[in-house]
């Protein structure tokens, strides 16, 4: 997490021109309210300069419980609108950040380090697509009933919004994961309290100026900014949010579990992911080599799906990683907004020197890193020289036991290894304490099955990587999750199922 400091912002030793106010309140019942806790903030680092741009207020339980009760008095007359009256407002609210949507992706690039192209093709569109997607699939849901039973009695299911939910996002995809949870939980009829990232908050007090506009009533969505031990767990804590929807990593996911289950909270955990991609000797290297370079260190490696185990039969080994490492050269680092650069700043220097000290302990074990080394020599502006860059590497000759090869990195480092035969390979993939999702390339239909078929895996990609289909489920095995997302499962987490029998 970011510095928290007691001082005020001194406005006078802002950066002159950031398009944004330079420090940020909270959201609650339309207002921007001025909270109790606003001598506390956590200065937010633009990733690319390594300079404070922002601050961002550190809220605490002051303002989780007048956002609890502003939320909880939205919630009757919220949740008796009619899914066509929610999906109409969604819809709206999809309309207008689609009309700001360059704004909205320069800031998302500035706040986060990656690439403005990125966040233009990718942050974006999918916050817009997932409005105008819930406020669909609002629309679609059925209930079960049954025929008149023998004792007369004609029995049907109905689902009901939870109340006030606790959504918890972090900063990879800031915007994007943030609407992934906003959007189906107001759309089943939920108020919510959203929380971002503290490092990346500025995308989320934006949309909060939407809201209104869009038509969704006063303390029908709330946003408050702050660290994760203050303002995250007077939420997780609160005993009037009776459901947390969580997307980070497993030991927040423990401390949430642990501060949530006296209270019985329903819980949906998104975490990390030790994502393998296998590539058979059947291949079409063509195609898998720019999608592999592209899943390992899209990004900058940083998206939970990204993959960061490379297992390559041993007949294409060779062939394979000198073509890999050569793609990897040619993914450009550059300044987020350069339009050439594939990659642009990690999100902190806490996490720079987290990931670099993977790189070095894989080194003390024997390992060869084939390519990575010369950050020094990329030809960037004066004023970006601090910023947190690194480049895409690629680590080979190491054992399955290494802890490269066995915890997340979440930044732009792969290993590749060879492998024998499929059970061998379905074995070795298996091999973490890990779930989330897995990339398969080969020509051979049979082999496909397989091999998907006994990856421990929420996702399985095969010859392709990252391509959604928004109804089915998203999530993790194991380590990386509990519950999943999508048209269906999104709806029933956020919803009660009730069952109701009426004998005639
Ligand atoms: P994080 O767990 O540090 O923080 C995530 C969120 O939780 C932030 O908003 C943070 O303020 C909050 N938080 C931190 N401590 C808290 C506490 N004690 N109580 C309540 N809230 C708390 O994770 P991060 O570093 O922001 O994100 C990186 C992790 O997220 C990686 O492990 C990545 O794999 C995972 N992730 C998973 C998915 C997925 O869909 N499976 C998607 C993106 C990221």
């Amino acid at each position: 997490t970011g510095e928290v400091t007691k001082k005020k912002p001194n406005l006078q030793t802002m950066p002159a021109g950031v398009p944004w106010p330079t420090y940020v309140k909270m959201f609650v019942a339309s207002l921007l309210a001025i909270c109790a806790g606003q001598k506390w903030y956590t200065d937010s680092y633009d990733p690319s300069t390594g300079e404070v741009y922002c601050r961002v207020p550190n809220s605490g339980k002051e303002e989780i419980e007048a956002a609890v009760q502003a939320a909880r008095a939205a919630f009757p007359g919220w949740s008796s609108w009619s899914p066509q009256e929610r999906s109409r407002v969604l819809n709206k609210l999809a309309d207008l950040l689609e009309q700001s949507l360059e704004e909205f992706a320069q800031a998302e690039s500035k706040d986060q380090g990656k690439t403005l192209t990125l966040a233009r093709t990718m942050d974006i569109p999918r916050s817009v697509q997932n409005f105008r997607f819930f406020a669909s699939s609002i629309l679609h849901h059925t209930s079960e009933c049954t025929q008149m039973d023998h004792a007369g009695c004609f029995h049907y299911t109905v689902r009901s919004p939870v109340g006030v939910a606790g959504l918890i996002s972090p900063w990879n995809l800031p915007l994007y994961l943030l609407t992934w949870k906003i959007a189906p939980a107001i759309a089943a009829g939920n108020t919510v309290i959203a929380k971002p990232s503290e490092l990346t908050s500025v995308t989320a007090w934006m949309l909060c100026k939407l809201l209104d506009k869009a038509g969704i009533p006063p303390g029908v969505v709330n946003i408050v900014f702050g660290t994760g031990p203050r303002v995250g767990e007077a939420l997780v804590t609160h005993p009037e949010v009776p459901l947390i929807s969580f997307t980070g990593g497993q030991l927040t996911a423990e401390r949430i579990t642990h501060l949530s289950a006296p209270h019985f909270k329903k819980l949906s955990l998104e975490l990390g992911g030790k994502n393998p991609a296998i590539i058979f000797d059947d291949a079409n290297l063509e195609e898998c080599i720019p999608a592999t370079v592209r899943s390992s260190f899209a990004n900058q490696g940083e998206i939970c799906l990204c993959t960061s185990r490379i297992f390559v039969q041993k007949s294409i080994y060779s062939e394979f990683l000198k073509r890999f490492v050569e793609a990897t050269r040619e993914w450009k680092v550059g300044i987020p907004s350069d339009p050439s650069a594939s990659m642009g700043a990690l999100i902190s220097n806490t996490h720079l020197e987290k990931v670099r000290s993977y790189i070095k302990k894989a080194r003390a074990e024997g390992a060869q890193i084939l390519c990575g080394e010369g950050v020094d020599t990329l030809d960037l502006p004066p004023k970006n020289r601090a910023g947190y860059f690194m480049l895409p590497t690629v680590i080979t000759n190491i054992t399955d036991e290494s802890c490269c090869m066995k915890e997340e990195i979440f930044g732009p480092v792969t290993c590749v290894v060879p492998f024998d035969n499929e059970e061998e390979v379905i074995k070795r993939a298996n091999n973490v304490k890990y779930g989330l999702a897995a990339t398969v390339w080969s020509s051979n239909v049979g082999r496909i099955h397989r091999v998907a078929k006994g990856l421990q895996s929420g996702l399985v990609w095969t010859n392709c990587w990252l391509i959604r289909e928004l109804n089915l489920p998203f999530g993790g095995m194991k380590s990386s999750g509990i519950g999943r997302e999508g048209a269906k499962d999104s709806y029933e987490f956020f919803t009660e199922i009730k069952t109701i029998t009426v004998k005639h």
